[in-house]
């Protein structure tokens, strides 16, 4: 498979150099140049597949022709070591529980699939260390940090900002050691990213390092997402519910739904879709007036979607040749904020005995205020809700169990390095 850049499609790469590159040397991120149709055959047995079979298929008609069967099929089957339980909340809506992985977050399947990915295209090749960065405000960096750790050839730095992470965040990425490096940044987030984002663009420091990005906006982190809403569905074929469904999806850089609808393309029959905002809504306005208005993001309690510019936005633009009619087709939004999602996590709480994290609280309130008469909804329950310990018993006024794995990391011993946000402090530290 080829893969080209959003920004000029005769920019292409393999997909060893799209994964080992991250973004495109003309800063656009990477498409597979073709989304092949899954058989009906396949699409007739989602409900008697297990998950494992049905990522492999999925993975095969994207990757296949760059990795040989037995190498994905490992790959796949190393990245799905958890269950993803379909949820009933209430009638008509459901929860597909991604987080149930080591860091109990969806991002978990995205990053262990890169890193095993990563390692088959090193494995075997004396070339330098391969150096992934990626900034964090808080999810990305434990699920990136777990997900290559002691992958071998491959060192992570994960910038976060001092001071700005919850502990138990903190905890997931800082105790780990090995070849995870933490740099706790004496800045904000939006000073990680630019940390980040300026060793990119440093011809020297490229000259020096193989350098390349785990955020969503690398192929082999954002495709693999596509492979729950197969196994969602099959879920809910297994119950008898085979049209008239709606997918929403709680949005932040909108990989997550990128990938769904790349699914989508493929023969998923999911019939629309919602992208459920914070108060960071830029999607929002974008299908309600036309333009696309990038901004400094606003710090909500649903904070892994406070993203003003998100990267993937110019994934679904390519996917629809820029269309608006479009793409409002098949999606639209919702935005809530802080006061809404806390009403939202009690009320489901109380009336459903469902505990929802506040960003799985935008999208269940996404389908119960936007579903119409006849259909079905289901929605990424993106994180679990003890990761966000303080916001939720907060909201619903009791204190919740912390999950074994979470009391685990937070035994560890805290590591990092202190850095400045002076950019060249951090490229002296990546060269030394
Ligand atoms: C990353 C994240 C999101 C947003 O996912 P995108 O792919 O960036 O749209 C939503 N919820 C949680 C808990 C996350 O960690």
């Amino acid at each position: 498979m080829i893969y080209y850049s959003t920004n000029n499609k005769e920019l292409t790469a393999s997909l060893e150099t799209a994964v080992t590159q991250g973004l495109a040397k003309d800063k656009g991120l990477y498409m597979p140049e073709r989304i092949p149709a899954l058989p009906q055959a396949f699409f007739n047995n989602l409900d008697k597949m297990t998950l494992q079979e049905i990522a492999f298929e999925v993975a095969n008609s994207i990757f296949g022709e760059d990795i040989p069967a037995s190498d994905l099929k490992r790959i796949v089957d190393e990245t799905l070591c958890f269950d993803i339980p379909l949820v009933k909340v209430k009638d008509g809506i459901y929860s597909l529980e991604l987080f149930h992985g080591p860091t109990l977050a969806f991002k978990d399947v995205g990053a262990r699939f890169m890193a095993r990915l990563l390692q088959h295209f090193t494995q075997g090749q004396k070339k330098e260390d391969i150096n992934v960065l990626v900034a964090t405000s808080g999810d990305t960096g434990s699920a990136v940090a777990n997900g290559f750790l002691g992958v071998e050839g491959i060192n992570v730095f994960v910038l976060y900002p001092k001071g700005l992470v919850s502990e138990i965040q903190e905890t997931q990425f800082t105790t780990l050691g090995q070849n995870i490096t933490a740099l706790e940044v004496d800045g904000t987030f939006d000073d990680c990213q630019r940390l980040v984002k300026s060793a990119f663009m440093d011809d020297e420091l490229q000259s020096k390092l193989t350098l390349t990005s785990a955020n969503s906006i690398n192929v082999a982190r954002f495709l693999p997402q596509a492979f729950y809403y197969f196994y969602g569905m099959g879920q809910l074929k297994k119950l008898g519910i085979t049209k008239d469904i709606v997918c929403c999806v709680p949005s932040g850089n909108f990989g997550n739904i990128t990938a769904a609808l790349i699914g989508k393309m493929q023969g998923l029959p999911i019939s629309r879709f919602i992208a459920a905002n914070n108060r960071n809504d830029v999607f929002l306005e974008y299908l309600e007036t036309k333009a696309y208005k990038p901004r400094p993001s606003v710090a909500t309690i649903a904070n892994a979607m406070d993203v003003g510019d998100p990267s993937n936005f110019a994934r679904i633009l390519d996917l629809y040749d820029h269309s608006h009619a479009a793409i409002s087709d098949e999606i639209s939004g919702t935005r809530y904020d802080d006061e809404q999602i806390r009403a939202t996590m009690k009320r489901t709480y109380e009336e459903e005995k469902y505990l929802l994290d506040p960003h799985g609280a935008c999208a269940y309130q996404a389908l119960e205020d936007g579903m119409k008469e006849g259909e079905t909804g289901f929605f990424i329950e993106t994180a679990h809700p003890a990761k966000f310990l303080d916001t939720v018993e907060n909201a619903i006024g009791e204190k919740i169990d912390i999950p074994l794995p979470l009391q685990e990391f937070m035994k560890g011993t805290k590591q990092s390095v202190e850095l400045s946000k002076e950019y060249g402090d951090f490229k002296a530290f990546l060269l030394q």
